[in-house]
């Protein structure tokens, strides 16, 4: 389960949408506990991607380390990484899966047209196989 605040939401659509027809990516940042993962906070990146920035995000080695330290020094985890699909099903593509790593959440977000659609968020198996759906809960009001 990955809470996401309504203004956390909102700053993923957003940058979703200033991004088209390109990808955008960023990390997401909170504490993971019993209730699952709660996100307080966005790193925004940029896709780093020449050759195809319109349907292949990666987050650099140096993007891992740098949103891992802004997030230490806030007491945060880096819970996992989101990314926009422009004009694609907001699921994982191959290229995500062999991109992805265990444990983390991958959020994506289908962008029709330039508008933000349907937004969902996945985690790789240990196995490394395939991505299972993990259930979203945007909460109303919640401090961002
Ligand atoms: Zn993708």
């Amino acid at each position: 389960m990955l809470n996401l605040s309504q203004d956390l939401t909102e700053r993923i659509r957003a940058h979703a949408a200033q991004s088209y027809p390109y990808e955008c990516c960023g990390a997401l940042l909170g504490t993971e506990n019993g209730d699952g993962r709660t996100v307080q906070d966005l790193v925004m990146l940029d896709n780093q991607r020449d050759d195809s920035p319109r349907n292949r995000f990666l987050v650099f080695p140096e993007d891992v380390l740098r949103v891992e330290k802004a997030a230490r020094e806030r007491g945060l985890d880096v819970l996992g990484w989101y990314h926009s699909h422009p004009d694609a099903p907001a699921r994982p593509s191959e290229f995500d899966r062999q991109h992805a790593w265990p444990w983390y959440s991958y959020l994506i977000v289908s962008v029709e047209a330039g508008e933000p659609r349907r937004m969902s968020s996945w985690r790789l198996t240990d196995d490394r196989e395939r991505f299972d759906a993990e259930e979203i809960a945007s909460q109303l009001g919640m401090p961002g």
